[in-house]
């Protein structure tokens, strides 16, 4: 590790000091990187900033000014309103905040305030601040005061996130003091190359830094950000494109062979023509294969979009030259669900599937693990202890792995650990997530998007109830079981809380099961029941022995009931888009019409979410609103480590330009220099080694 003189505490800068160093350590700056870092959140200029002489009657403005007298003045009613006069060159405004004396105390005469609000009409012009900022109080700025005033028009003003300890003012006093040399600092740790700077149309790190901090125009602040964005997506894609050379080129591929012996006659028996999503896929899963390098796929696509039958081609292009191909998912009932599914598919062809679980009495896993072993076995449908456990393959060509977010990154690499040749990876997974998500979550891995539904699909009826209206959503369930159908009930907790005042599955259970669904058969399911009563209870439901299935959240996954119609999900405000989206798609399998109720008394904010999901059917546009709503924060949060400074500059959602540059030049310099050996990598490699140590680890390549 180098030492770098933006790792100075922050104490030591000018104008800090131990008191001052501790309020900065609550807004999260503890070093002269930090506070370098510690960007403007709002930036105003002469397009947003009026000149008080121009302000009107009924404008919606932002001004700058400096106050030229001030105090408190009583209404006849009570309300004590503190106002100050706040001028500029071209004139003076009365500014008002009722209600707010004790301002009389925080603000000073000869502060420049940036103040917006309305502009009203009261004895002259008013204006009463929705929002205002002290930029300079003329004790802190080195007697030139209203500096940032008198620079005039084209200035930019900028407002740092400041606190309660460290208000605006001290923050502009601190990076009046220390800003310049803090940025031949940041010139001194520049990391990326000239050639990547001019490529990417970057500017230097000093540049942007200078920008952020003190731009000539907005657009400058912006180019800054884009630079940093570039840089935070650059290094995670980085990180991934080690692993991806890991698991793609470290070890001998297989060279699939296409002869179309099983994939044509698939094409005339299946009853539907692929989609262009589909075929696509398939073309990009194909030319992996037939390359010699390995597959490392991800096939992303919500439920019912038609991954499976996409991967049932791919295990043909491996068995047709020769191979096996395995497919594992997360849990037993998956298991034997996709192997009645792919067998349907397989036997018109004549190809056996052969299904491997723990559940198998050990007669038949004898003779499945023999004619696995054997070779005799070609198509294997199983759990992932199919792989972990010490089944031995003759000639493993291709693993499909069903529902990636059961799967670790680091048990991924460990499959390749196993077989040599290194058998191709293709991993299903139904989250449907905007692709920008997909590549800086999963950028180890390839991508391939089904974003089109097969035709003919009827969506699910999805509502909206109040808890008043649960008696007639009952009759409903009832109506709806009479005609043999079957219903879930979802709530957001397991057991009661004294914490929370929410519905539990178990507490609902006994009440539903007891007073409302006497005549019907009422079954309970929650992540602290033991896989094997799970599964029981699964079973029973799938056999049609339960009409109402009570549960949480645990059957959000790949669970495939036909017959089942009717999913309500009570305190929908408490659940995420994407996770509702997953718990509507366990309905509308069959070719009945399915309903998903919400039953919920949300708050505004939460009923405009759940309007905006009962209008769309389309994953990708739940995942993408739900990454609008909940911020990156978020869902990126639990990848986060420590001081690993993942993304604050980068908007997965607005970036998505940045992130495809960044992970093409990751890759492309990993592929020339995969251990960044080349002296003009050099800086790039100890960056990394410094400040993203974390994720090397948990890819296991650092
Ligand atoms: P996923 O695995 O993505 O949830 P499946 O592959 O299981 O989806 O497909 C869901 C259903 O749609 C299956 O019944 C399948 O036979 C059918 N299906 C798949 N692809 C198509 C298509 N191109 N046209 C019509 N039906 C399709
Ligand atoms: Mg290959």
């Amino acid at each position: 590790m180098s030492y770098s003189h933006l790792d100075r505490p922050i104490q030591f800068l000018k104008g800090v000091g131990p008191k001052r160093a501790d309020s900065f350590a609550r807004l999260g700056v503890t070093t002269a990187r930090d506070l370098l870092y510690h960007v403007p959140r709002r930036y105003d200029d002469a397009s947003t900033v009026e000149p008080i002489g121009r302000l009107e009657v009924g404008m919606d403005v932002s001004a700058i000014g400096r106050i030229r007298s001030k105090g408190v003045i009583p209404t006849r009613r009570g309300l004590r309103i503190f106002q100050a006069v706040l001028e500029d060159e071209t004139g003076m405004i009365t500014v008002a905040w009722p209600g707010q004396p004790w301002l009389d105390r925080k603000l000073r005469e000869g502060d420049t305030l940036l103040v917006s609000g309305k502009v009203k009409f009261f004895h002259g012009r008013q204006l009463q601040p929705r929002e205002y900022t002290v930029l300079e109080r003329d004790s802190a700025s080195d007697g030139s005061p209203g500096a940032a005033l008198e620079k005039g028009a084209g200035v930019i003003f900028v407002s740092y996130p400041a606190s309660e300890d460290i208000p605006q003012w001290v923050l502009r006093g601190v990076f009046e003091k220390n800003l310049t040399e803090m940025l031949t600092w940041a010139n001194d740790d520049e990391y990326l190359p000239p050639r990547m700077k001019a490529e990417h149309g970057l500017p230097s790190l000093e540049e942007a830094l200078t920008w952020l901090h003190r731009p000539q125009t907005i657009y400058h602040s912006e180019r800054g950000r884009r630079r940093l964005a570039f840089d935070e997506l650059f290094f995670l894609q980085l990180v991934q494109a080690q692993a991806r050379r890991r698991a793609t080129e470290e070890r001998p591929g297989i060279r699939h062979r296409r002869t179309n012996d099983l994939i044509r006659p698939l094409h005339e028996t299946l009853p539907f023509e692929l989609t262009g999503a589909q075929a696509r896929s398939l073309r990009e899963i194909h030319a992996d294969m037939v390359s010699p390098q390995r597959m490392n796929r991800m096939l992303q696509g919500d439920v019912g979009a038609g991954k499976t039958a996409v991967a049932v081609f791919a295990m043909l292009i491996a068995v047709e030259g020769g191979y096996q191909a395995c497919l594992m998912a997360p849990t037993e009932i998956l298991a034997e669900q996709h192997a009645r599914g792919i067998a349907g598919m397989l036997e018109p062809l004549g190809v056996e599937v052969t299904l491997l679980t723990g559940s198998l009495g050990s007669a038949q896993r004898l003779g499945a693990t023999q004619a696995i072993a054997s070779g005799s076995a070609r198509v294997i449908v199983g759990t992932h202890a199919l792989i972990q456990e010490s089944v031995t393959f003759s000639s493993l060509g291709l693993v499909v792995i069903d529902e990636q977010h059961r799967f670790g990154v680091k048990q991924r690499m460990a499959l390749l650990e196993r077989e040599s040749p290194a058998p191709d990876v293709l991993v299903m997974s139904a989250t449907p997530i905007p692709r920008s998500l997909a590549m800086a979550l999963h950028g180890d891995l390839d991508l391939s998007l089904l974003d089109e539904m097969p035709p003919g699909r009827t969506p699910v009826k999805t509502s909206l109830r109040s808890p008043d209206r649960r008696p007639g959503v009952y009759d409903f369930v009832r109506s709806e079981i009479a005609t043999g159908r079957q219903a879930y009930i979802v709530y957001p907790l397991v057991d009661d809380s004294e914490k929370v005042d929410l519905l539990s599955a178990t507490r609902e259970y006994e009440r539903l099961a007891s007073e409302v669904f006497t005549e019907e058969r009422v079954g309970l399911i929650h992540g602290q029941l033991s896989g094997q009563e799970k599964d029981r209870v699964m079973r029973d439901f799938l056999a049609g022995d339960l009409d109402v299935l009570v549960a949480t959240t645990v059957i959000e996954v790949g669970i495939d009931v036909p017959n089942a119609s009717v999913m309500i999900i009570e305190h929908a405000e408490r659940f995420g888009l994407s996770q509702l989206h997953q718990l509507r798609g366990r309905v509308g399998r069959g070719a009945a019409e399915s309903h998903c109720i919400l039953i919920s008394e949300p708050g505004e904010d939460a009923l405009e979410r759940l309007r905006a999901f009962r209008e769309t059917s389309d994953g990708f546009e739940v995942a993408r609103e739900d990454l609008r709503i909940r911020g990156q924060g978020d869902l990126f949060g639990s990848q986060q480590h420590g001081r690993d400074p993942a993304l604050r500059f980068a908007n997965l959602l607005a970036d998505e330009d940045i992130l495809v540059e960044a992970q093409q030049e990751a890759r492309a310099i990993i592929a020339a220099d995969p251990d960044l050996e080349h002296p003009e990598h050099f800086r790039i490699r100890q960056h990394l080694h410094t400040r993203y140590q974390h994720r090397l680890d948990m890819y296991g390549v650092g």
